[in-house]
């Protein structure tokens, strides 16, 4: 099933003696876990899972990408994002063959997120042990967005971008992190990005289940009080609900370094450092109108 579709599966499990071993050594370490206090400073509760944090702070780690930040919001993603625009207008491409050039690398990082239509399946197909990889995963849910719902990838990657620079200016590394400063920030910033595309995406689980829409009363009155019940008319509703961000973050993630990768394609790895003036756009559209350099120089310590 995998093969044919071009889809990559999840290479299969060791032996079941690997599987139980392993099994001892999470539990081990949850209850180890358990015991210590959540990682965000003044929160007083125990720790969840395997997470430094508690459960309502792992909650917002794993669905946000960090558990306390304030998060970017619509008009200032949107808001960064007419400022890339003013910037590739008015200060990046201004000559001809410039603009041409950038055609060609955008569309060339398009190239690298657009898959053949037949990668958009249905949910049905991801669920459960489907064995297909967060990657994989990450394609369909592009797929559909791109293929099912019309949206340009193009969009996509300039969202990407914006939530880039956004971190620029208000990101700040969690507490408690034991992943290191690039891989929070691209955690943060794939998680922002994926989530874009699988809202848009018009990926949803659908689920049918028997109503009850009425009842129907017995019209003669039996001695056995049980016939005496009303009974249930029951209709097959068919409902689409949006997937849940904890149970599809990883995929969320995939999606995103999907972009990222796009990105770079086209801009190269460097895209936010070789041009101040971008930034200066964007904290002006961040409504920080005396842009701080040094703020930048601090990210490239990293
Ligand atoms: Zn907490």
């Amino acid at each position: 099933m995998a093969a044919k579709s071009g889809l990559k599966s999840t290479p299969r499990y060791k032996s079941e003696t690997w599987k139980t071993k392993e099994r001892a050594s999470l539990a081990e370490r949850k209850k180890a876990n358990s015991g210590k206090l959540c990682s965000v400073s003044g929160c007083t509760k125990k720790r969840y899972d395997l997470y430094p944090y508690c459960w309502t702070h792992s909650r917002r780690y794993r669905r946000y990408g960090h558990p306390v930040i304030k998060l970017p919001t619509q008009g200032e993603l949107r808001a960064i994002e007419s400022a890339i625009k003013a910037w590739l207008d008015n200060d990046h491409l201004t000559t001809k063959a410039d603009r041409e050039a950038f055609k060609r690398n955008w569309s060339a990082g398009q190239q690298t997120i657009r898959n053949h239509p037949s990668f958009a399946l249905p949910f049905s197909r991801l669920q459960g042990h489907s064995g297909y990889t967060q990657k994989s995963k990450g394609l369909v849910i592009l797929s559909h967005y791109f293929h099912r719902q019309g949206h340009s990838l193009s969009d996509a990657m300039l969202r990407y971008m914006a939530v880039r620079l956004w971190t620029e200016f208000k990101w700040r590394m969690p507490e408690g992190s034991r992943k290191g400063f690039q891989k929070e920030r691209h955690l943060f910033m794939n998680t922002w990005s994926g989530t874009f595309v699988l809202t848009n995406s018009g990926f949803a689980r659908t689920t049918t289940e028997d109503r009850v829409i009425a009842w129907e009363r017995p019209w003669y009155v039996s001695e056995n009080p049980r016939d005496n019940l009303p009974k249930p008319i029951t209709k097959s509703v068919t409902t689409k609900k949006a997937l849940d961000r904890w149970s599809v973050a990883t995929t969320i993630r995939a999606i995103g370094d999907e972009l990222r990768g796009a990105v770079e394609h086209a801009m190269g790895t460097d895209w936010v450092s070789r041009d101040h003036r971008l930034l200066q756009k964007a904290s002006e559209a961040l409504g920080l109108p005396h842009s701080n350099p040094s703020i930048h120089q601090h990210f490239e310590q990293y």
